[in-house]
């Protein structure tokens, strides 16, 4: 199938992603936020959720913690416009705390039920590697909860997936000491250089 053909699946994919409502949080988001990038990338980054600036854009990743992703794919010698970006759960789950809309972690049965957009992406995209940011995207693609420190930096074999876990970018942005911030970040880019081993390796 040519990559024409690829990126017109998934286009409708997204299509009929924006109508769906298999889980309830569909109701309070703006709008689905699919995947995007080359409908034949070799890697496909998994996040959690759109956050606040994702649900108002439409796409993944371009709030603070797609700059921390970006910062750390272009020390690692990634270059984010190969790459496939989406999240294991399509639409932002969150609560009204005044004017702020506050994330919400999704529930299982969020997770396993948005897996079906997930399979979608990957049955067109077909990588050669997913690099699962999270916990969240970790334990969708695994099929049950998985504690992320056991598996982080290991090629999983979730066939028929090569799957790489490390965090999400959030969870650095989270940690309020600089030092703890600034390691965390350099382990993000340590496990994103592994990805790019991997993806070069014959
Ligand atoms: S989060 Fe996923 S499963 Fe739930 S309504 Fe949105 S697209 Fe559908």
């Amino acid at each position: 199938m040519t990559r024409a053909n690829l990126a017109h699946r998934l286009h409708d994919a997204a299509e009929e992603a924006a109508h769906c409502t298999r889980c309830p949080l569909y109701r309070d988001a703006t709008q689905v936020v699919f995947g995007e990038g080359p409908a034949n990338a070799a890697i496909m980054l998994v996040g959690e959720q759109p956050g606040d600036k994702e649900d108002l854009a439409g796409q993944p990743f371009v709030g603070p913690a797609g700059q921390v992703l970006d910062r750390a794919l272009a020390e690692a010698g990634l270059d984010r416009a190969a790459c496939y970006v989406t999240n294991a759960v399509k639409h932002f789950k969150h609560e009204q705390r005044g004017k702020f809309r506050l994330h919400k972690q999704p529930t299982r049965g969020e997770i396993q039920a948005c897996r079906w957009w997930l399979d979608r992406e990957l049955e067109i995209v077909r990588p050669k590697l997913i690099v699962a940011l999270g916990v969240t995207a970790t334990s969708s693609l695994k099929g049950k909860p998985v504690v992320l420190s056991r598996v982080r930096r290991q090629i999983l074999d979730i066939e028929p997936w090569r799957v790489l876990a490390t965090t999400h970018p959030s969870a650095i942005l989270r940690l309020r000491d600089s030092d703890e911030k600034e390691h965390a970040f350099r382990e993000l880019v340590d496990d994103l250089r592994f990805a790019l081993e991997f993806l070069k390796a014959p």
